[in-house]
């Protein structure tokens, strides 16, 4: 197993943790002050690191505010599509390039894995390092840098898809199947499977959301 991921250092990786994991959430305003304080740095890189979120659009204003951004159904629909072809691909060419200790660390992962499904928060860092791990087992850099990006806006859904009841265990089947077709070298069958993969994700957000407009109406 790779070593847990260490805490970011700089302030815009922090800043970009903190709405990763939740602490702050799409429509949260970020005072300039109050981050230099949490995370314990002088406030000129803060603000260096606000003016990098806004220009990435991680962040809007509202009026002199900046909160952060929050996605729309459209924008969400356009990151699922782009993010189904290029994790597809990802799995397409682990199945084709991946080393055997990196077909081992997947397996290994979906096992350590299977005892996070009913601690949601656990289990959506979990699989962002598993899907990280295929990245990198594709042996793509272009792809590695495309799909870092992708996962960044995915940073403004306000909940993971995994907090869904029941969603877990299905996603970790959905998981073994993954890397089942990586260890197989079957390329269609893990572009495939990945596809499936970020297709019943999307799906269950749009359920999530439909359920969450209908608590709020
Ligand atoms: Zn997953």
């Amino acid at each position: 197993m790779p070593a847990p991921r260490p805490g970011p250092t700089d302030a815009y990786s922090m800043i970009l943790d903190a709405i990763d994991i939740g602490t702050y959430r799409p429509g949260d305003r970020l005072v300039e002050s109050e981050l230099a304080d949490r995370f314990g740095v002088s406030r000129t890189p803060i603000r260096e690191a606000l003016q990098r979120l806004e220009t990435q659009s991680l962040l809007a204003r509202d009026g002199r505010s900046l909160i952060v951004a929050s996605l729309d159904h459209n924008q969400m629909a356009e990151l699922y599509v782009v993010r189904g072809e290029l994790e597809g691909l990802a799995a397409r060419l682990a199945a084709r390039h991946a080393t055997v200790e990196e077909a081992r660390v997947l397996r290994e992962m979906v096992e350590a894995d299977n005892a996070l499904t009913e601690t949601p928060a656990a289990l959506a860092r979990a699989n962002r390092r598993f899907h990280k791990q295929i990245h990198l087992a594709s042996h793509n850099r272009y792809l590695v840098q495309q799909l870092d990006l992708v996962y960044r806006s995915m940073a403004l859904m306000a909940t993971s898809s995994l907090a869904a009841q029941g969603r877990g265990a299905i996603a970790q089947q959905e998981h073994d199947r993954i890397v089942a077709m990586i260890e197989a070298r079957d390329e269609d069958g893990a572009d495939a499977a990945l596809r499936t993969h970020i297709s019943v994700a999307f799906t269950t957000r749009l359920k999530q959301d439909a359920a969450r407009r209908e608590e709020e109406a």
